[in-house]
């Protein structure tokens, strides 16, 4: 194997935490949506920063590639070791290195989960806000500029990281940013790195904002005859600045995958979930103010969840979307995808979206984090229904170019990895040239990550 010097040094580095077991390289060439199994030739497990640049500095002296793992919940095949090589496992670096509660901030290692630190901090009275549903590593999350349920009210992890460690494909240590809220001080390699997928270098440690706990919490279920109803009313409380904490729209097949799954026992209509965050008089205003806004939507079934079971059960039915969108089709994969719109337009987007679904004879679900302007779909598929895997190409593909012609972006938060990358040179244009420069300057050997991200040049030649 090409990679085998490199592996033999890393066995001396690390021992028996370098692995080329069938059965670990197999887990670690899973993956959640239809990819085939893609393992590397061997997985790494350092236990800290210093181990990191270690093994960076061995893998570039010998040109083999190195992906990084969180908790391989990425949707876009963004953890798969596609050019063979190290797959670098974070999850022995997952410590909480410190709590600034006066400051309202934490400094991390990347292999922690958001649960995990959210259990870290419960005694402090704060909470760390960004919740894609999975139980994601904070730098997966950060690698993939994740957002979730809550990014309408507390913004994305881009909005969420204050400054990172991280090493360089040569091994080299860097830091950028700091515990302050704001600099201004060069070029923001920190936010470069979020969203990088692994591709610029390796995330070792992040500074995160925290938010106080809300002193009172509500949650809220409410259904529409139809999803254009829904989505009215959700444009309508955006726009009157309703702070909401979480407002959720789910279609009527996605309401049946819930009932199919979950035995949720929910009318098929639309539904929105909600969720209302403040002191309790300002929570029941919110409530107020939404309630008349969605009477005038035409919203009916208005059901509150205020005990922390309550709203569990209903949050985790809702993190459970991928899931119960595979209950609909027994023995098939879901194909992911996902896009963001400016709000004004998120009505004709998704209509759009559902017709191109029966049109193309498919089975989808539709929810999103719709306060944000951002839905997915889900498509139920058989990775060997050649057919099928055609028509689930032309809906993510028609639903980009949807996205695009209405100002918006083909990923609002599951990203680019393997699967969006032929959007790259459409939605960037000259931009994508600038791009591959970054790229070459800190990976100029293209050991981090290969085959992510940026498209192939072909495809930019193919595309002028
Ligand atoms: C049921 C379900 C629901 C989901 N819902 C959402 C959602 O609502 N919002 C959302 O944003 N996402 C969602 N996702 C997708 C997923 O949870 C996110 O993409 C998440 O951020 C990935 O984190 P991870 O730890 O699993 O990373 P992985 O999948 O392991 O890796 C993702 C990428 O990050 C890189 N990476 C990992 N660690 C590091 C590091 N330390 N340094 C540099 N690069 C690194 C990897 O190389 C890879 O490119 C969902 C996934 C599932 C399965």
């Amino acid at each position: 194997m090409p990679n085998d010097t490199a592996i033999a040094a890393l066995v001396q580095l690390l021992g028996d935490r370098l692995t080329t077991s069938e059965a670990d390289r197999r887990l670690h060439g899973q993956n959640e949506t239809y990819y085939p199994n893609t393992p590397p030739d061997a997985v790494a497990y350092p236990d800290s920063t210093t181990e990191v640049s270690q093994i960076l500095k061995i893998c570039h002296d010998h040109t083999c590639p190195v992906t990084a793992y969180g908790a391989a919940s990425s949707l876009e095949g963004q953890h798969l070791a596609l050019r063979g090589g190290i797959s670098l496992d974070m999850s022995r670096m997952n410590r909480v290195l410190s709590i600034q509660p006066e400051d309202l901030t934490c400094t991390v290692q990347p292999g922690l989960t958001r649960k995990q630190l959210n259990e870290e901090l419960r005694a402090t009275g704060l909470f760390f806000s960004v919740d894609p549903g999975a139980d994601a590593s904070i730098g997966g999350m950060a690698a993939t500029r994740a957002s979730g349920t809550t990014a309408v009210r507390y913004g994305t992890i881009r909005d969420n990281v204050l400054a990172v460690e991280a090493v360089m494909a040569d091994g080299t240590v860097i830091r950028s940013g700091s515990r302050a809220r704001k600099s201004a001080t060069g070029y923001d390699l920190t936010h470069l790195m979020i969203g990088s997928e692994g591709t610029l270098g390796i995330l070792t440690e992040l500074t995160l904002k925290l938010h106080g706990q809300p002193e009172c919490i509500t949650a809220a279920t409410c259904r529409f005859e139809n999803v254009g109803q829904a989505v009215a009313c959700v444009i309508a409380t955006i726009q009157c600045g309703i702070p909401m904490a979480r407002i959720e729209l789910l279609d009527h097949m996605m309401v049946r995958g819930f009932n199919t799954y979950a035995n949720a026992g929910l009318p098929e209509e639309p539904h929105l979930f909600l969720e209302f965050h403040g002191a309790p008089g300002a929570v029941a205003e919110q409530m107020a103010s939404f309630e008349e806004i969605a009477q005038d939507s035409g919203a009916r079934g208005w059901r509150t969840a205020t005990t922390t079971e309550d709203r569990n059960a209903l949050w985790a039915m809702r993190h459970n979307a991928h899931y119960a969108s595979a209950a609909l089709g027994p023995g098939k994969h879901i194909w992911p995808t996902d896009v963001c719109v400016p709000i004004s337009h998120l009505a004709e987007a998704i209509a759009q979206s559902q017709a191109d679904a029966k049109r193309l004879n498919l089975t989808a679900t539709i929810v999103g984090h719709v306060g944000d302007g951002n839905f997915h779909a889900g498509l139920s598929v058989d990775p060997n229904d050649a057919d099928e895997m055609a028509r689930a190409h032309t809906f993510t593909h028609t639903l980009g170019e949807t996205a695009l012609r209405l100002g918006g972006t083909v990923s609002g938060e599951h990203g680019i990895g393997i699967g969006k990358q032929d959007f790259m040179t459409v939605e960037h244009g000259p931009a994508l040239t600038y791009m591959r420069a970054i790229k070459q300057a800190f990976d100029p050997k293209g050991i981090l990550n290969p085959g992510k991200l940026l498209p192939p040049e072909f495809l930019q030649e193919a595309a002028e």
